[in-house]
């Protein structure tokens, strides 16, 4: 079975060292993608560093995955050698429940399979995209488009398709004000998509340390968390509001800032549990919603978008060796706006 260069992390927390894996031998539906690019999400901290329960390691991290068929299966249809891909968080369901059929795969009833960290149905572990080749079935590949650059597209795997499907299902467009927590990976993702879409976007951010950013991405006005007075001057003021922060926040606080009906979509993935009123809720008949990633036909869809709205990720490529400093850094909040990874740094001799 080939074996690839990746980087890979042996045990919770410890740093992560190039290293060679196998990628299994191709199925008839599988494609090999030379990985080019892999973005870093909050969420490969969050499994590396176990801060959701116990993980599986050695882990090879990675789903905001961009690269090129090299080799194709027999049965494959979708794809062809040269062919520009990317993966995101899953890479198989069951393909026959209401959700598979829906094309809703992350809501799979046997439990779709996660790009790393997880089991394939054989039982064999997954690894990610921190490595120069992914192997994985058509179905979980999605079609880059020519006016996209591999590099800024990897991020919209995660971060893009993340925003995209809540801002799409609670009707981010003209007339909506959508304000998004946080300006890192998935919120400035956030802010260009609901700006393409036509909503008046507010960025909600803990200083105004990147406001010129923020308005440059597409967002009408930017407001510190930090200044309460600035903050409670915003009540009552969005009717979809998108929280992609990876700590805890004082949801009360926030749940005020909605219009009557409006609603407050969780995305942010901290491990701790939050505390609200119900108050915060009855009054306004708002809505606190969460939402997971999106299916693959959203995936190809959000691209598309994208694509014809010339919306790329906002990127710092970095070489591999940069890359536990690159973990730190997204940490420390210093990230404009993310770190993706050029795979051909990975510098290990592959036998
Ligand atoms: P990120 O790049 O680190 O961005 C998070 C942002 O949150 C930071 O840029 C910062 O924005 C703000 N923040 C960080 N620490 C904070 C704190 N202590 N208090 C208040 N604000 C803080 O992370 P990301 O990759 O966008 O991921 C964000 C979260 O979404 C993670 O928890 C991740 O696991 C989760 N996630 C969920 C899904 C899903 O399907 N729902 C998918 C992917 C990721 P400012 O500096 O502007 O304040
Ligand atoms: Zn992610």
């Amino acid at each position: 079975m080939p074996r690839v260069a990746a980087l890979s992390t042996p045990s919770a927390g410890a740093p992560l060292e190039p290293t060679t894996i196998e990628t299994r031998a191709l199925r008839d539906d599988d494609v090999r993608i030379d990985v080019k690019f892999a973005g870093i999400c909050h969420s490969d901290i969050h499994q590396v560093r176990e801060e959701w329960g116990s993980a599986i390691f050695p882990m090879v991290p990675g789903h905001e995955i961009a690269g090129v068929v090299s080799e194709v299966g027999s049965g494959v249809t979708r794809y062809k050698v040269g062919d520009r891909v990317g993966v995101g968080c899953m890479v198989d369901s069951c393909g026959e429940c209401e959700f598979c059929k829906d094309g809703e795969e992350q809501f799979c009833a046997k439990g779709s399979v996660a790009t790393y960290n997880g089991r394939g149905y054989d039982g064999e572990e997954t690894k990610g995209g921190y490595s120069q080749q992914v192997v994985v079935s058509e179905r979980f590949a999605v079609r880059i488009p020519e006016a996209l650059e591999l590099d800024v597209a990897a991020p919209l795997l995660c971060a893009g398709i993340t925003t995209y499907t809540p801002l799409k299902r609670w009707d981010a467009g003209p007339g909506r004000k959508v304000a998004v927590i946080g300006l890192g990976g998935l919120g400035h993702m956030a802010v260009k998509i609901a700006a393409a879409m036509g909503a008046e976007v507010t960025v909600l951010s803990r200083t105004l340390a990147k406001k010129e950013d923020g308005l440059a991405l597409g967002a009408r006005s930017y407001v510190a968390t930090q200044d309460a007075d600035a903050l409670a001057g915003l009540a009552k003021s969005f009717d979809v509001i998108i929280n992609t922060v990876s700590a805890n926040l004082p949801m009360d606080t926030y749940l005020r800032l909605l219009r009557p009906l409006g609603v407050l979509v969780n995305v942010g993935l901290p491990s701790d549990a939050w505390t609200v009123s119900p108050g915060s809720l009855v009054g306004g008949s708002r809505v606190l919603a969460g939402s997971n990633i999106g299916g693959i036909p959203a995936t190809q869809e959000m691209l598309d978008f994208c694509a014809q709205h010339g919306i790329g990720s906002e990127i710092e490529t970095i070489s591999a060796e940069a890359v536990n400093e690159a973990y730190d850094r997204v940490v420390a909040g210093d990230v404009r706006y993310r770190f993706v990874i050029d795979t051909a740094t990975i510098a290990v001799a592959v036998a």
